[in-house]
């Protein structure tokens, strides 16, 4: 054990040299801490009260003992195409594992260029980092695998954008940066030696238990696909729009990674998108379980020498393996919904009481969260919908067809819909605030997003039409 409680190890640092590039990260001239996580901290084995004091060590200046930093090289296919990329404005600085053997990526995040930044400064402002911060611990708290945000600081020098904004480095906790874009790279740039030890390295990071077993390549995808069908059926049952899913975004680990234009959809509809350069549409709400199918085609792609000699044979295979990923997208996407629902049981015509009462949300432009939430209060007389009541007759009937009382179902619902998401505005208005230098309003909403199936009237509220057309941006 060492300072601070760090104890890192560099296993990134045995793949080939491809892989990465050895970078510090940039000096930065006056670093102040804007917040810091400490019960991340604490469950990293990190002291927290020391580290909450060492702005110098979060903006890259003091490195942790045993830090080795490299920026990580990736490509990924981005709105469809392939491009080169890498961490054009982040470093790794090591893994550290916690004191019950976890193994955790510590990266730092707009901490200046590296050899990936392409015409890119490496920079990055405060607000969006403070949105990934938001984000992502939300994200956590609902209990969607995530990168976590260990701290933020201000650099104390100036990103030029639209105007000058602080600079700011996040420091993000991932189980790993590997990428279905590392596996792109891999197959664009290495040797199927290189593609090998990328994919046992990934093996043993994070299906150690495929280790030395035959078929271990196909049974990798597997996992992969079982994770992301997993992530995605949970990013839409609560609404979550991540708006920029290229294969360069998509942890191996099944973590929902690069909080860039993503955002919470309060008025159901299908077609939203909140990434300003997503102008088609493509990873829209109602597209994402797509688009996890097609990145899963890139990583199939990617990885074929491995899956089986001959070719075609390979192919076959991975299309199989992407008919799992649909089967298990849409049993967890359903038996999610019937917990919203408050069903235990499972009955034919259960996919069709949830899409109707989804085109009814869509019809009457109703939110989302608050909708499914308000269910809990099964209640015929005062309804909770809008309407003619006839979904709610149905649901309630089919709230009686099942072993558990009209309580527990309420108690469900409760325990499985959110009161509390991260809202655009609140999320706005708190960020607003904290770049004028108060961090008030952010910590409080980040308390009560720590709870969010609790019962709150703060931050539950819709503020009509706020987030028709409200816009994200990436790379800020
Ligand atoms: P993103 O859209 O954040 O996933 O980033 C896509 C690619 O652009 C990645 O290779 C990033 O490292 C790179 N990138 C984003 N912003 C910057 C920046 N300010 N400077 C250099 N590279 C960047
Ligand atoms: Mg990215």
């Amino acid at each position: 054990m060492s300072i601070n409680g760090w104890n890192f190890q560099n296993t990134y640092l045995g793949l080939p040299e491809i892989f990465y590039s050895n970078q510090k990260p940039a000096l930065a001239p006056d670093p102040k801490m804007v917040i810091f996580n400490q019960g991340l901290a604490k469950d990293l084995g990190l002291d927290d009260g020391l580290l909450k004091s060492s702005p110098e060590l979060f903006a890259g200046n003091i490195l942790p003992t045993n830090a080795r930093p490299v920026s990580q090289a990736y490509a990924g296919y981005q709105f469809g195409r392939f491009a080169t990329l890498g961490d054009g404005r982040a470093v790794l600085l090591g893994e550290q594992i916690t004191p019950n053997g976890q193994r955790f990526d510590i990266q730092l995040k707009g901490s200046g260029r590296t050899p990936y930044s392409r015409g890119g400064d490496g920079l990055a402002s405060l607000s969006p980092m403070l949105r990934e911060y938001i984000i992502s611990e939300a994200m956590y708290a609902l209990g969607i695998p995530t990168t976590r945000s260990l701290a933020v600081v201000l650099t104390g020098g100036e990103v030029v954008r639209e105007t000058i904004f602080p600079g700011a480095v996040l420091t993000r906790v991932a189980s790993s940066h590997i990428r279905i874009g590392t596996f792109n790279y891999a197959a664009a740039y290495g040797s199927t030696d290189d593609l090998t030890a990328l994919a046992d390295y990934t093996i043993r990071r994070h299906f150690p238990w495929l280790e030395g077993v035959k078929d271990k390549y196909l049974l990798f995808f597997r996992e992969v696909a079982r994770l992301q069908a997993e992530l995605i059926a949970k990013w839409q049952l609560v609404g979550f729009i991540h708006g920029v899913m290229n294969t360069d975004n998509e942890a191996i680990s099944g973590e929902t990674i690069d909080y860039g234009p993503c955002a919470f959809m309060d008025t159901y509809d299908p077609n939203t998108v909140f990434s300003s350069i997503d102008t088609s549409g493509r990873y829209s709400y109602k597209n994402q379980p797509g688009i996890g199918a097609w990145n899963l085609a890139r990583l199939a792609e990617s990885i074929l020498p491995l899956l089986h000699k001959n070719q075609e044979e390979a192919i076959l295979m991975a299309e199989d393996e992407i008919k799992v990923y649909w089967d298990i997208f849409n049993e967890n996407w359903l038996q999610g919904m019937r917990t919203k629902l408050g069903v235990t049981n499972k009955e034919e015509d259960d996919t069709s009481l949830v899409k109707e009462l989804l085109d009814l949300m869509e019809h009457h432009k109703l939110d989302y969260t608050n909708t499914f939430r308000a269910l809990s209060s099964v209640n015929l007389e005062n309804p909770p919908l809008p309407g003619d009541g006839q979904w709610l007759k149905q649901w309630i009937a089919r709230l009686g067809r099942q072993p558990i009382s009209i309580n527990e179902a309420s108690e469900m619902i409760k325990a499985h819909n959110p009161a509390l998401i991260p809202r655009n505005y609140f999320v706005e208005e708190a960020l607003t605030v904290a770049s004028k230098g108060d961090m008030g309003v952010m910590k409080d909403l980040l308390r009560a997003l720590s709870e969010p199936f609790e019962e709150s009237d703060k931050y539950t509220s819709v503020q009509e039409g706020w987030s028709c057309g409200y816009k994200t941006f990436c790379g800020t």
